[in-house]
C-alpha cells in the first residue's frame, strides 16, 4: 500500500444532476412507449447475449444492432440498449465473483446464472448529446422517442442545478420514470473544488480485522465537524462584517456547503457501517476472500473519495500496517500492545487508549506526514478507478 494524496490540481469528476420533466399527456405517452420499446429490446438483446460465449459490447452489437434498428430503435438508443445489457452482465459477473450471490451451487446463484438478465418495462434508458439536447434558456429538452423526436418538453430544477447544467459539459443522461413522474439524471463533468488546507484528518479505518467498521467513527467525525464549523464561523464573521452583496452570496453558499459537509460525513460513516459484517455473511474460499476485500475496499474508497472531493476536502490514503499495534504517543510498535479488541495498552510508555482512537491517531499522523511531504496523488482517477491496495 502506498501513501497517496487524493487531490490533483485540474482534476475533474462526475456529478449527477437530476431535473424533473413536465411532459404534456401526449409527450408522456411517447416517453412511456419509448421506455417500453427500449426495455423490450434490451430483454431480447439479453437473451441473445446469454447464448453467446463472449458478451463483450462489440460481439453483442454485431449480432443485435441491425435488428434493433429494424425495430425502430434509433441508432444512439440501440447502442445504449446494447451497452446497458453488457453492463448488466458485467455487474452480475462481478457480484458472483465477489460472493454476493452465495457459494457455487447455492440456489440464488444457480437462479442468477441459469437465465438471461431481465429489465423492467420502465427501467431507465440512457441518452447522450446526440439524441437529447437542452435549451437551458427556454428550460426545455428535445429528445428521441420511439414515435419520433419530441421537442419542447419542459423541465424544472433548483437554481443551483440550473447553474450547474449551464456551467459544465454534459455527458450521458438517464431517462427515469418513477412514481408517475419523469426525470433526467444528467451526468456533468465538473472540475474539482480546491481542497481546504487541512487542519485535521478524519480517520476512516478500513482495517482488515474489522473491515469498514469504525466504532470510533462518530466520535472522530464529530471532532472533525466541530473543527470545520469553528473555521467556517470565523470566515462567516469576516464576511458578515463586509455585508456587501457578494459577501452575502458567499455566506449563503458557505452555509449550504457546511450543511452538505455534515451530511456527507455522516453518510460516509453510515455507509462505512453498512459494510460491517460483509465478511460474516459471506463465506468464501481463502483465495476468493482477498478479492472480496479488494472489492469492498474499492467500493468504500471510491465512495469516500467522491464525497470528500465534492466538499473540497483533501483525501490522503495511508498505509494502515501496524496502526493497531503502534502507540500513537511514543511510536513503540509491538503486537502485544493490543490488550484486546477494544483496548490499546502500550508496553513501552504505559499509555492506555481506546484501540480505535489509537489507530485513528496513527492514521492522522501518517496523513499529516504525507500531506506535509507535499506528495502529489498517484491515484489515476479517484471516482472511477481508485486503487486501494490492501496492506
Ligand atoms: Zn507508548
Amino acid at each position: 500500500m502506498r501513501f497517496d494524496m487524493g487531490h490533483r490540481y485540474g482534476a475533474h469528476m462526475k456529478l449527477v444532476v437530476q431535473v424533473k420533466l413536465l411532459p404534456s399527456p401526449g409527450q408522456a405517452a411517447a416517453l412511456e412507449a419509448t421506455l417500453l420499446a427500449c426495455n423490450d429490446a434490451a430483454n431480447w438483446v439479453a437473451e441473445v447475449a446469454f447464448g453467446m460465449t463472449s458478451r463483450r459490447n462489440y460481439d453483442v452489437r454485431k449480432r443485435t444492432y441491425a435488428n434493433l434498428r429494424a425495430a425502430g430503435i434509433g441508432s444512439q438508443a440501440a447502442q445504449h440498449v446494447i451497452k446497458k445489457v453488457c453492463d448488466a452482465y458485467t455487474t452480475l459477473k462481478v457480484n458472483i465473483r465477489a460472493g454476493n450471490l452465495g457459494e457455487p451451487g447455492s440456489s440464488r446463484r444457480v437462479r442468477a446464472e441459469s437465465k438471461s438478465v431481465r429489465f423492467r418495462p420502465d427501467a431507465a434508458q440512457p441518452y447522450d448529446q446526440r439524441n437529447l439536447s437542452f435549451a437551458l434558456d427556454a428550460r426545455t429538452v428535445s429528445l428521441w422517442t420511439i414515435s419520433g423526436r419530441l421537442k419542447d418538453v419542459p423541465f424544472i430544477g433548483s437554481q443551483s442545478q440550473l447553474e450547474q447544467l449551464a456551467a459544465h459539459p454534459r455527458g450521458e443522461s438517464d431517462l427515469i420514470h418513477r412514481s408517475g413522474m419523469w426525470f433526467l439524471a444528467v451526468t456533468l463533468d465538473v472540475p474539482d473544488p480546491d481542497p481546504h488546507e487541512p487542519d485535521g484528518w478524519l480517520g476512516v479505518d478500513l482495517g482488515i480485522v474489522n473491515i469498514a467498521t469504525t466504532s470510533d467513527g462518530k466520535r472522530m467525525a464529530g471532532r472533525v465537524l466541530n473543527r470545520y464549523r469553528r473555521r467556517q464561523l470565523a470566515l462567516r464573521r469576516k464576511l458578515q462584517a463586509k455585508a456587501t452583496k457578494s459577501a452575502k452570496r458567499l455566506l449563503k453558499r458557505q452555509r449550504r456547503r457546511e450543511a452538505r459537509f455534515a451530511a456527507d460525513t455522516n453518510h460516509c460513516i453510515a455507509k462505512t457501517e453498512d459494510l460491517t459484517g460483509i465478511r460474516a455473511r459471506v463465506r468464501l474460499r481463502k483465495d476468493q476472500r482477498s478479492s472480496l476485500h479488494s472489492w469492498a475496499f474499492a467500493q468504500l474508497g471510491r465512495f469516500i473519495a467522491y464525497k470528500a472531493r465534492r466538499s473540497g476536502v483533501a483525501v490522503a490514503y495511508v498505509n494502515p500496517a501496524h496502526t493497531s499495534q503502534q502507540c500513537s504517543e511514543c511510536s513503540y510498535t509491538d503486537r502485544n500492545n493490543r490488550a484486546g479488541q477494544a483496548t490499546f495498552a502500550c508496553r513501552a510508555c504505559g499509555a492506555i487508549l481506546h484501540a480505535d482512537v489509537n489507530g485513528s491517531r496513527n492514521i492522522a499522523l501518517r496523513a499529516d506526514a504525507a500531506w506535509l511531504a507535499g506528495r502529489q496523488s498517484s491515484v489515476p482517477e479517484p471516482v472511477l478507478g481508485l486503487v486501494l491496495d490492501a496492506a
